[in-house]
C-alpha cells in the first residue's frame, strides 16, 4: 500500500497527477484509497519525498496478468510526420505467435500526439488491440512522460509481458519502466519462446560466446528488448482491425526533467542507419585503413545507404563500434549488402545473412563470405570499390 508520511506539505501535485483519481486531499494533506495501482505515477511530483511504494521482494499472483504488448516507437519522417518504426512490424509478427501460444490478446502500445491514424496499420501487423494514449506533451519521446504513461498503463491493465524494441529509445524506457515496478528485464533478445507459460527471453552473453536463456517467473510483466532485424516480419493483412482502448493519463510537466529544444536530423552513416538502412556497404580488415574506408562511404552516398564494419575492422579503429554487424554488434537485413575485404566469419554472417542480396568483394577466391553472396567479384576492393561508385555517378548523370 502506498503510504504518505507526515513531511506533506499539501501542495496538491500529487493529486492532479494520479491517473486513477486515486489521491486527494483531506485537510492539508494528501491521503490515497483503494484505487491506488502502485503505479508510480505520484513519486516524482512530490518534492518532499512524502510518498514511498514499500516494495516487497517476493511473489505476484501471475494468473493475474494476461496479454502480450509491443511498445511501438514513432520515428520522424522527412516531411516531419510521426511513423511507426519498422522493428514495431517485427515485434507485433514476434508478439503473435507468442499470444497465440498463451492464448492470449496481442496489444500495441501507442502513445503519442495525433497519432490515431496508425492504428490501421498495427492492426494490419497483428495487433488485436492497441492501446491508445494521446496528449500534446507526447509529441516526442521523453523519458519522464512515457515512463510515466508505460507505468500507469501496466498497473492499471496488467500484461503477462512487454516487448519493446532494443533502440535507444526502448533501451531508455524499459529498464525505467521495470524498476519502477519492480519486474525483471532481459535487454538485447534475439530470441523468444514460451517455456512452461514464461517468456523464455534468449540473448548472447560474454561477448556471444554464449546464448543465454532468461525466465521471470516470479514478476510480472516479463519485459525484453528486442534486436532489430532478428524476428520474421509477417506479412501485414489489409483491412484488419482493432479493438481500440483510449487511456487519458494526465501527464504533470513538473516530473519532465528534459526538454527537446531542437531536433537535427543525422545524416552522417549512423547507427540507426545500420539497423533500418536498404543498401549496406560494408569494410573488413582488408580495407586495411581509414582511406579504404572513405571509399565505402563513398559508395555508401551514391546508393544512399550506410557504412557498415566487420569487428576486425571495428578493432582496428576504423569505424565505431556501432557500426559493428554481427553476433556481438548489430543484425542487419538490407535489400543489398556488399562486403567489401570481409572474409565471412561466422560471427560476421549471422548479423548479415538474411540480406536479400549480397554481393561479396574479396581477392581471395576461397573466402568464405562468397558463400553467402549472390555476386562475387574477386579483386583488389579498394581498386573496384572506386570503379563501382564512377559507374554509378555515370548512370545519374546520362
Ligand atoms: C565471440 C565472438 C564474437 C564475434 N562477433 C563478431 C561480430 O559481431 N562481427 C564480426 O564481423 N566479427 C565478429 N567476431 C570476429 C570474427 O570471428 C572475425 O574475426 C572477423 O569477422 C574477421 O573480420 P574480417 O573479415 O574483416 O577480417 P579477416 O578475417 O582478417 O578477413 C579480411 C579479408 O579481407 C580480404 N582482403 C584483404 N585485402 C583485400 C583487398 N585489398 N581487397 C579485397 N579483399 C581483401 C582477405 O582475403 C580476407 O578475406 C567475433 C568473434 C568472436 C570470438
Amino acid at each position: 500500500m502506498l503510504t504518505i508520511s507526515d513531511e506533506c506539505i499539501g501542495c496538491t501535485k500529487c493529486v492532479k497527477v494520479c491517473p486513477f483519481g486515486a489521491l486527494f486531499m483531506e485537510g492539508k494533506v494528501a491521503k490515497v484509497n483503494e484505487s491506488c495501482t502502485l503505479c508510480g505515477a505520484c513519486l516524482q511530483s512530490c518534492s518532499v519525498n512524502a510518498i514511498d511504494i514499500p516494495r516487497t521482494i517476493g511473489t505476484v499472483d501471475i494468473s493475474a496478468y494476461k496479454g502480450v504488448w509491443v511498445f511501438i516507437e514513432l520515428l520522424d519522417a522527412k516531411d516531419g510526420k510521426k511513423q511507426i518504426r519498422p522493428i514495431g512490424h517485427e515485434l507485433l509478427s514476434a508478439g503473435k505467435g507468442l499470444a497465440a501460444e498463451l492464448k492470449e490478446e496481442l496489444c500495441a502500445v501507442l502513445i503519442g500526439h495525433h497519432v490515431s491514424g496508425m492504428i490501421d496499420k498495427l492492426a494490419s501487423y497483428g495487433a488485436d488491440k492497441v492501446y491508445l494514449v494521446e496528449n500534446e506533451m507526447l509529441q516526442d519521446y521523453n523519458t519522464d512522460s512515457f515512463s510515466a504513461v508505460m507505468c500507469a498503463l501496466v498497473s492499471q491493465y496488467k500484461p503477462s509481458m512487454v516487448l519493446y524494441p532494443s533502440t535507444y529509445v526502448g533501451r531508455d524506457l524499459a529498464p525505467r519502466v521495470a524498476t519502477e515496478l519492480f519486474t525483471g528485464l532481459t535487454a538485447d533478445c534475439t530470441g523468444l519462446s514460451i517455456k512452461n507459460g514464461h517468456l523464455l527471453q534468449t540473448r548472447p552473453a560474454f561477448g556471444g560466446n554464449i546464448m543465454a536463456n532468461i525466465l521471470c517467473p516470479e514478476k510480472r510483466p516479463q519485459m525484453a528488448t528486442i534486436r532489430p532485424n532478428v524476428m520474421k516480419k509477417n506479412p501485414p493483412v489489409a483491412g484488419a482491425k482493432a479493438v481500440i482502448v483510449t487511456v487519458n493519463i494526465p501527464i504533470d510537466k513538473s516530473i519532465i526533467r528534459v526538454k527537446t529544444v531542437k531536433k537535427l536530423i543525422d545524416e552522417s552513416h549512423g547507427i540507426e542507419k545500420i539497423d533500418e538502412a536498404k543498401v549496406i556497404v560494408s569494410g573488413g580488415r582488408g580495407m586495411k585503413d581509414r582511406n579504404g574506408f572513405k571509399l565505402l562511404e563513398e559508395l555508401a552516398d551514391e546508393l544512399n545507404g550506410a557504412v557498415g564494419a566487420s569487428r576486425a575492422a571495428i578493432d582496428m579503429g576504423l569505424k565505431p563500434k556501432p557500426h559493428q554487424v554481427g553476433q556481438s554488434g548489430t543484425t542487419v537485413s538490407p535489400t543489398l549488402y556488399i562486403a567489401c575485404g570481409i572474409s565471412g566469419a561466422i560471427q560476421h554472417l549471422v548479423g548479415m545473412e538474411s540480406s536479400d542480396i549480397v554481393i561479396a568483394i574479396n581477392k581471395n577466391p576461397d573466402a568464405s563470405i562468397f558463400n553467402v553472396a549472390k555476386y562475387g567479384i574477386i579483386g583488389d576492393a579498394h581498386a573496384i570499390v572506386p570503379r563501382l561508385t564512377e559507374a554509378l555517378k555515370n548512370r545519374k548523370k546520362a
